[in-house]
């Protein structure tokens, strides 16, 4: 298959790539390597990757090299992924996560590309799950501008299927962890603890510790990518583990991994989080046969490991 890969040189993008290659695709990278690194790309160029520096919110430039590329498939996983920059500049927030998908959508639509899997958020959409875990029904309250720019961008995807008939997907992610990871994502207390409990310094714990999120491994997420461009399903789908896991377990299960013990500090809690969430996969289990392979231990095992 020939792929496109919109921010395919962050931490999830690369992975995909990677996984693309390895099954024989053809992949271009767009990117403007704002938060992303040409490095995470350097062993996907070798084997015939192309990366092109294109902002997506340069509507002209995406649809030059999306008519170039002439993909079957579009995995659009570039965004402005900060919650904190998302309140602090909403506006950019939302010109990166609402304009730039549009553009990517109308450019897959003007060149005929067959599918476009969209990513999406299910940590920061549903906000404090009232249902847990909570399925794609669960009510929209986003706790930040970076939550309704994602869920907007979904609301894109289903206006440009029911208008233009183009086939979209949404895959709304749980916190997802593993090598490349950067401590600005949604899972980054595990790529902060990890980089800490090598480097030997203090990691710290916001609160009690006890605020739960669905941590999912990112060649889990790369499997769900590859099984929602090959189906015809659209709407929203979790992509997550079910389960809620706490800081403490993460401290905990670090600990297994660490000969010299691993005590992180306590400092008082951070206004606005979400206390605790998780996703229900069974959507995900039924119409794209995906469920998560990789268990916490061994999944922080191998992210300690690619740092090493
Ligand atoms: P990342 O920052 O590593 O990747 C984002 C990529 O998009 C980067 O390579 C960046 O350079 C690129 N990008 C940003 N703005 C761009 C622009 N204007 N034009 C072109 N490229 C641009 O983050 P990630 O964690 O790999 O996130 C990938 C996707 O997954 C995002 O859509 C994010 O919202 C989503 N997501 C991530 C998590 C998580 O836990 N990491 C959870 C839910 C959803």
């Amino acid at each position: 298959m020939n792929s496109l890969v919109t921010g395919g040189a962050g931490f999830i993008g690369s992975n995909l790539v990677d996984g693309l290659l390895a099954r024989g695709d053809t992949v271009t990278v767009i990117d403007d390597l704002s938060t992303g690194k040409e490095d995470n790309l350097k062993q996907a160029v070798e084997q015939g990757a192309r990366l092109q520096h294109v902002d997506i919110r340069d509507a002209e430039a995406v649809s030059q090299a999306i008519g170039e590329a002439r993909p079957d498939a579009i995995f659009h996983l570039a965004a402005q992924i900060d919650v904190r920059k998302s309140v602090a500049d909403p506006a950019f927030d939302a010109r990166t996560n609402v304009e730039g998908t549009v553009n990517v959508l109308a450019a897959a639509q003007a060149h005929g590309v067959k599918r476009v899997v969209n990513t999406s958020t299910g940590g920061a959409i549903y906000g404090e799950g009232r249902q847990i875990p909570a399925p794609e029904s669960h009510p929209v309250a986003p706790e930040a501008p970076y939550g309704l720019s994602k869920f907007c961008a979904e609301q894109y995807c289903e206006i440009f299927t029911r208008l233009h008939g183009l086939s979209t997907v949404s895959l709304r992610y749980g916190n997802v962890y593993g090598p490349r990871q950067d401590p600005l994502g949604e899972a980054g207390v595990i790529a902060i603890f990890c980089g800490k409990l090598l480097d030997g310094g203090k990691a710290i714990i916001f609160g009690d510790g006890k605020q739960t999120r669905d941590y999912v491994f990112v060649e889990d997420v790369v499997d769900a990518n590859l099984r929602a461009a090959e189906s015809d399903v659209t709407g929203p789908i979790n992509i997550g583990v079910g389960q809620e896991k706490s800081v403490l377990d993460i401290v905990e299960v670090l600990n297994e991994h660490s000969p010299n013990g691993f005590a992180p500090e306590h400092a008082p809690e951070r206004p606005g989080e979400v206390q605790r969430i998780a996703l229900d996969p069974s959507r995900a289990r039924e119409q794209l046969g995906w469920q998560a392979k990789v268990e916490l231990s061994e999944g922080l095992g191998r992210t300690l490991d690619s740092l090493r």
